[in-house]
């Protein structure tokens, strides 16, 4: 017990920066299998070309997304998450991240919009699971499996394992957010190796889903700061009191 209270303590203690992203910042700790995610009050959009920030997204997103993750984990799903650290700071496994952007869809919107030529909004007749490759030099180019295999990104074992977590990820977030009075339009996940496993790892929040408030049809997600939709951090704000109910 003793050993196991010191372990975690010195695990909280934040090491060097490993990383500076868009959104986080990635502390090493003094143990080798846990980092620590920062969420910062930066956003961007459109591959980086708008820059911004909103007030207090880092502290609501870490409470948002640590309330995922612990429902997903509970539900079965393997996920980095370990314990909330602070108001911005939460402790994860390490891993060693998958380079794509799994993309799920429910409706269509963003890119896909664009893509096919669709209304915002349009129903879609199944499901759209899509990757994308994260490498920002190229802007996240939509690839398919037969890539992903060709360049080495992932295996075949492991692109069945992320499908299949993807789509469990979509039927629980579906559910739990109806619950809330959200419909989940779609959204991001990212993935990683840790001990030979694929976990889910990185953060769900408004920055990576876009909700739409059932009834109203209101944008409750990153697409406010996107196209200037103004209450931004209202409207974080109002996710992150839903999932606290
Ligand atoms: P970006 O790199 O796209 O600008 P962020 O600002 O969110 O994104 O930075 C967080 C970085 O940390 C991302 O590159 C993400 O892939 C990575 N990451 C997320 N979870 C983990 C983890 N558990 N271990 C290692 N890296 C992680
Ligand atoms: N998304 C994300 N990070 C990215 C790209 C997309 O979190 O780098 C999320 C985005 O918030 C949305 C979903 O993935 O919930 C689909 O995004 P889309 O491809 O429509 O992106 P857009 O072109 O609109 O930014």
């Amino acid at each position: 017990m003793m050993a196991q209270d010191k372990e975690e303590g010195a695990a909280m203690k934040k090491g060097n920066k490993l990383y500076e992203g868009k959104a986080k910042i990635i502390y090493a700790t003094e143990n080798p299998d846990l980092i620590i995610q920062y969420f910062k009050d930066d956003a961007t959009a459109f591959n980086a070309a708008k820059k911004g920030t909103i007030a207090g997204k880092g502290v609501m997103n870490n409470k948002i997304s640590t309330k995922i993750f612990e429902f997903l984990a509970a539900k079965g799903v393997p996920t980095h998450f370990e314990k909330n650290l602070s108001d911005r700071e939460m402790l994860v496994k390490k891993v060693e991240i998958v380079p794509l952007e799994v993309i799920v869809r429910n409706r269509a919107a963003g890119s896909l919009s664009r893509l096919l030529g669709l209304k915002e909004g349009t129903a879609l007749a199944s499901t759209v699971l899509e990757f994308c490759y994260k490498r920002d030099d190229l802007g996240d180019p939509l690839i398919n499996e037969s890539h992903i295999l060709a360049l080495n990104l992932a295996t075949a074992e492991e692109v069945e394992t992320i499908r299949k977590y993807t789509l469990m990820v979509n039927e629980l977030l579906s559910k739990f957010f109806a619950n809330l009075g959200l419909e989940l339009i779609d959204f991001k996940l990212e993935f990683g190796r840790c001990k030979g496993k694929i976990i889910l790892a990185d953060e769900i929040s408004p920055d990576t889903c876009r909700l739409w408030e059932v009834g109203t049809g209101k944008k409750l997600d990153k697409d406010r700061f996107r196209h200037d939709l103004g209450d931004i951090e209202e409207a974080y704000q109002e996710v992150l009191n839903r999932v606290n109910k």
